[in-house]
Parts: C-alpha cells; sequence; structure tokens
C-alpha cells in the first residue's frame, strides 16, 4: 500500500507542476531565439566595425546591441526563475505528500513503527528520485529549443548535400553541360537550358550582368549543386555519380577573395591535406608564381602569414590561394574574377599563372575586368541565366555589336 501510495504520490506531483514545465518550455525557446539573435547581431556588427566607425553610427549600434542584450537578460532570468522554482515547489509539495502518508500509516489498525519507519522510507526515496526526475525534465526543457535549431540546421544540411557519388574520374576530359536548368526555389528558373562544352586545356571566361546565373552556372560545375534539368557531364560519366574525394582532387575553386587561416605559408597551402608533400607544396607554388616571394624571406614556407594574411601583399595571398588550389594538381580550375584587388604588377603575375596554367589544364574564370579576358581562349556571356554566346574573342570581336554590348552589359567596358 505505501508502494502505491508513493508512485501515485509521484505522478500526482508531477502533473501539478506540469503547468509549471509548459512555461519554462514557452520561455526556454524565447531564450534561445533571443540568444541567438544576440549573438547574430554582435557577429554582423563585428564583421561592419568599419563601416561602423566610417560612417560613425556607433550610438545606434549600441543601443540595438543592448535591446538584444535586454530580452536576452529578461528571458534568461524567467528561465532561471521557473528551473529555480521547480525543484523547491516540488519539496514542498513532496513534503505534504509524506505527511499525508504518515498519517495514513498512523490511521492502520496496528501502526507499528516499523511499518511506519517503511512509509517514510519509500516515501522519502521515491519522491527524492521524483525530485531529481523533475530537475532532468526542466533541464532538457531549457536546452530542447537550442537541439530543435540543431535538427532544423541539420534537416537543411542535409537538403543542401553535394550530390556526389562513388565512382572515380581518373581523366577529366571534356565537361558538358546538356540542357542544364537549375531553379533554387523550384518556381523561378535562374538558369536556362546552358548547352556548352569545356575543351581540356583551355582558359575560358564568364561574363555577364551581375545576378544572371555564373555563380550558379561556376556552383554546378563544380558539383556542389545538381542541375534541375539536364546534366553535367565529365568524360561522359554525370558528375553526380562521382566519388566526393576524387572530384576535389580534379576540381578545384579559387574565390575571389583569397581567405588564409593563421600559420605558415606551407600550411595554407597544405590547408588540412595529409597527404601534401613538402614537395608539393613547392611545386604548386612555383606554379602559382609564389616560390620566389616565399624563398626571399628570412623563414620561407615557415613564414607565418599574420592573421588573415596580415603578413602578405594581397597579391601574394591571391597567388598564395592558387597554390593551395594547384596543389593536388587539379584539371579543372575555376577562379572568381582573381585579380580585382590586385596592383598592376600583382595582376600580370597572376595573369601569367592563368595563362601558364591553361596549358596544363582547363581554366574557367568569371571574369568582372576586361583585362583577365586577353588570356581567355574562349568566352562564355550569361544573360538572364541564359547561354547568349561563347566563342573566341576574335570571332565575338567580329560579331562586334554583341561582344561589345556583352561586354558593355557585363559592366566590364564602358
Ligand atoms: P552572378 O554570379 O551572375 O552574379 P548568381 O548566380 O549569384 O549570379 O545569381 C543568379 C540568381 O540566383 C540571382 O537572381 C540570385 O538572387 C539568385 N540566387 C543566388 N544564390 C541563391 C540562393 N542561394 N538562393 C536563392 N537564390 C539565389
Amino acid at each position: 500500500m505505501a508502494s502505491v501510495g508513493a508512485v501515485v504520490a509521484v505522478v500526482l506531483l508531477g502533473s501539478l507542476l506540469r503547468p509549471i514545465r509548459r512555461a519554462l518550455r514557452h520561455r526556454a525557446k524565447a531564450a534561445a531565439t533571443a540568444n541567438m539573435d544576440f549573438a547574430t547581431t554582435l557577429t554582423e556588427s563585428a564583421a561592419v566595425a568599419l563601416e561602423i566607425r566610417v560612417f560613425n553610427v556607433q550610438g545606434p549600434i549600441v543601443a540595438r546591441l543592448t535591446r538584444r542584450l535586454a530580452e536576452v537578460t529578461l528571458r534568461t532570468r524567467q528561465v532561471l526563475f521557473l528551473r529555480g522554482v521547480t525543484p523547491v515547489l516540488y519539496s514542498g509539495l513532496a513534503f505534504l505528500a509524506l505527511i499525508a502518508g504518515l498519517y495514513g500509516a498512523s490511521t492502520m489498525e496496528r501502526p507499528g513503527l516499523v511499518s511506519v519507519g517503511a512509509v517514510m522510507l519509500l516515501m522519502l526515496r521515491s519522491l527524492s528520485y521524483g525530485q531529481a526526475l523533475q530537475t532532468s525534465t526542466a533541464t532538457a526543457n531549457a536546452s530542447l529549443p537550442y537541439l530543435d535549431e540543431i535538427d532544423s540546421e541539420l534537416e537543411r544540411l542535409d537538403a543542401a548535400a553535394s550530390p556526389i557519388g562513388g565512382s572515380t574520374v581518373g581523366q577529366l576530359g571534356p565537361v558538358s553541360f546538356d540542357s542544364v536548368c537549375f531553379s533554387y526555389d523550384g518556381a523561378s528558373t535562374t538558369l536556362r537550358n546552358l548547352n556548352f562544352q569545356l575543351r581540356e586545356r583551355e582558359v575560358v571566361g564568364v561574363v555577364g550582368p551581375s545576378g544572371s546565373g555564373k555563380s550558379t552556372m561556376v556552383q554546378l560545375l563544380l558539383g556542389l549543386r545538381e542541375p534541375t534539368v539536364g546534366r553535367v557531364t565529365a568524360a561522359g560519366r554525370e558528375v553526380a555519380s562521382i566519388d566526393a574525394h576524387d572530384w576535389a582532387r580534379v576540381v578545384t575553386f579559387v574565390p575571389q577573395v583569397p581567405r588564409l587561416v593563421a600559420g605558415t605559408v606551407a600550411e595554407n597551402i597544405r590547408f588540412f591535406r595529409d597527404g601534401v608533400s613538402e614537395g608539393d607544396i613547392i611545386a604548386a607554388a612555383r606554379l602559382a608564381n609564389l616560390h620566389d616571394d616565399v624563398i626571399s624571406w628570412p623563414d620561407g614556407y615557415q613564414h607565418e602569414v599574420g592573421e588573415g594574411g596580415s603578413r602578405l601583399s594581397g597579391g601574394q595571398m591571391q597567388r598564395l590561394v592558387i597554390a593551395r588550389a594547384l596543389v593536388e594538381q587539379p584539371q579543372l580550375l575555376v577562379l572568381d574574377e582573381p585579380t580585382s584587388s590586385l596592383d598592376a604588377r600583382s595582376e600580370s603575375l597572376v595573369k601569367e599563372t592563368l595563362a601558364r596554367l591553361g596549358q596544363q589544364m582547363t581554366v574557367v574564370v568569371i571574369a568582372h575586368r576586361l583585362s583577365t579576358l586577353d588570356i581567355c581562349h574562349r568566352i562564355m556571356v550569361i544573360q538572364e541565366g541564359e547561354l547568349r554566346a561563347f566563342d573566341t574573342p576574335e570571332r565575338l570581336a567580329d560579331s562586334s555589336d554583341f561582344y561589345r554590348d556583352a561586354l558593355r552589359i557585363s559592366g566590364i567596358s564602358p
């Protein structure tokens, strides 16, 4: 009877505290949202620190951060209060239940000391387990919103998973787009019916107005996204069927803004890939026109790049990220305007590098500057998600109206 009484008491106490648990879950969700908003605002503000100083808007920024922080404080206080009050309420109610249990035991016909002791022991043990259960539930409830957020982020990640499969590449061969269409949202079409082939060892420039779909096309080329309709193939095999590691070795990308990690030049070229030897690093640096700069430093390849590459020039950083891309001897190199932030000498060094690389591999350059097109064998004009022209600069110049127009629309020439 005492056991039954203890179980009933624990269940009863649990259901009495249900409204508090519900309130806690609700407040914890609000606190999680406030925390994440604050973190986003803080990161965002740090990223535009220079602009904040330049436009002298520290006041509104601080006010915005303070508002977010006040929200975090309020919500966190509410959660902490509810989490703190749950065990206190529980133990109060538990003592009441204990007294009721003792009363029950005392009304038994022969309330011996042993039975009263047994009832007390049972009640105390089960109520303290009940309390532990309540505390754990309260902690779990407070953390649930973060877990939900992680779940939804994981779902988003899975939905955007790169579609690359299991077969090996070997020789890349020509890369073809066959009737490729792409839509981000399933409603509007970003790329329309792209048909072209990249030959081996050619330098291709991609031009087009901002928002025309150049980056999206490059993402399909890199195998980061799958066409909504049509096929992207390399040597006759669909990119989606190729092994991710193998693909990453033969196809590589250099972003517009070089990003370096804290460490040495060698570490930045190797970039966490274990199989890369010292010899590979030097060969890649030579190919990227960086080697001479490196050996002019007393510590050579052990030269520290500084935070974000602060101890290197813009041109050296750009050539370093090209060396990083070249270290595994890719067969297709894609670059997003690698010369946009460089001085004239660095620009000519990078262009010389690209022209030389074009003799060994296929190079695709998203070109925002007219001068980058000098080194291209063929130029692709993308407008409104369509491939409007793909020809040699000479032929495009022959049909000069279109070429000039394309360049003008691309914002490349005046
Ligand atoms: P470009 O590189 O030529 O400037 P993009 O390929 O970046 O053009 O963009 C083409 C179109 O696709 C634009 O209208 C852009 O707003 C849209 N877009 C780009 N990335 C995304 C994305 N991740 N989600 C939804 N739409 C996007």
